[in-house]
C-alpha cells in the first residue's frame, strides 16, 4: 500500500513515527501549518516555525524515506490575536518557495470578524499564487460553519477543485460534494470520523475529490489512520487500485495542481546535500 498523508503535524511527532509510517506505506506527506496549543505572542515565533516547516522538517522526513511538503496560513484561531495578525504580511515570501504546495490550515474556528479577514485575505493570496488551499473546518457548529466556509470560498473566485474542506463526516459531505470542492476526512481513535464510518461514506459517495488524513497532531491520534482505512476499504470489498486511488493518485491530483510536488525521496535528499538540480517536479 503506498500512502500519501494530505494532512498531519509531524512538527509534534517522533522519530518511532517516521520510522512506522514508512514501514506502513508512507511516502509522501503535507504538513499543513497550524495552531501549536502554546499560544504565539510574535510574528517571530510563526517566522521561526515556517522555516522549520520547509527546511527542519522536511529534511527530518527524507531521513526516514519520506517526501515532506507543507501549508502554509495563519490558522484561524491565532488570527483573533492582533499579536499575530502581522503573519498576513509573511505569508507571500513563504508561498513561492519550493515545498510549500498549499496555503493552509485556514477557515473558520469561532466565525469572529477577525476570521473572515484572515481566511478571506489568505483565499486572495491563494488565488494570486495559484495555490490550493486546505481549509479546516470548526469543530463547534459544524454544519453552519461548512456552509459558511463553502459561500465565501465560492465568492472569493478561488476554483472549487483547487480547494479541500477538511474535516468533514456525514453532516457535512454532502454540501461539499455539492460545492465542487474535495472533501478531506480527519480519522481520529477516538472522535470524529473512524475507519468503518469512513468506509461506508465512500461507498456512498465514490472515491472521487476524496482526501484520508490523520490529520496526527500533538492530541491524542493515530499517524497510521491512513493505513488502517485502507485496510477497512479492502476488507469491505473495496480493491487495491481504490486503495491507491483514495491514498495516493487523489492526494498527488490535489496538490500536484501546485506544481511543485516532489516524490522522489532520494532526491529531496539530494536537494539538502546541495546537489539536487534534477529534482522533480509536477507539472501545473
Ligand atoms: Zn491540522
Amino acid at each position: 500500500m503506498r500512502i500519501f498523508d494530505p494532512h498531519i503535524h509531524m512538527t509534534s511527532r517522533t522519530t518511532d513515527d517516521y520510522e512506522s509510517m514508512h514501514a506502513a506505506g508512507v511516502r509522501a506527506l503535507v504538513e499543513p501549518a497550524f495552531w501549536l496549543g502554546q499560544p504565539r505572542t510574535s510574528v517571530g515565533s510563526f517566522v521561526d516555525y515556517f522555516d522549520a516547516l520547509v527546511g527542519w522538517e522536511r529534511f527530518r522526513a527524507a531521513q526516514y524515506g519520506i517526501a515532506h511538503h507543507c501549508a502554509i496560513a495563519l490558522n484561524p484561531k491565532e488570527a483573533n490575536d492582533p499579536r499575530c495578525t502581522g503573519v498576513l504580511d509573511v505569508l507571500p515570501r513563504y508561498l513561492v518557495k519550493d515545498g510549500v504546495v498549499a496555503v493552509g490550515e485556514v477557515g473558520y474556528d469561532s466565525m469572529t470578524p477577525e476570521e473572515d479577514e484572515a481566511f478571506a485575505r489568505q483565499l486572495e493570496l491563494a488565488l494570486l499564487h495559484e495555490l490550493p488551499v486546505l481549509v479546516h473546518t470548526p469543530h463547534r457548529d459544524k454544519k453552519a460553519g461548512t456552509q459558511r466556509t463553502l459561500d465565501v470560498v465560492r465568492e472569493s473566485g478561488v476554483p472549487a477543485e483547487m480547494v479541500v474542506v477538511d474535516h468533514l463526516n456525514e453532516t457535512t459531505i454532502k454540501a461539499v460534494a455539492d460545492s465542487g470542492c474535495w472533501m478531506g476526512f480527519s480519522i481520529y481513535p477516538d472522535t470524529k470520523m473512524d475507519e468503518d464510518r469512513m468506509v461506508a461514506l465512500l461507498k456512498e459517495y465514490g472515491t472521487d475529490r476524496v482526501l484520508v488524513n490523520s490529520a496526527a497532531d500533538w492530541g491524542r491520534s493515530d499517524p497510521l489512520k491512513t493505513h488502517k482505512t485502507g485496510l477497512a476499504m479492502l476488507a469491505a470489498g473495496f480493491d487495491e487500485s481504490d486503495v491507491d486511488k483514495v491514498l495516493w493518485h487523489n492526494p498527488v491530483q490535489f496538490y500536484g495542481q501546485s506544481g511543485r510536488l516532489l516524490l522522489d525521496v532520494e532526491e529531496v535528499g539530494a536537494v539538502h546535500a546541495g546537489t539536487g538540480n534534477s529534482v522533480l517536479r509536477g507539472e501545473r
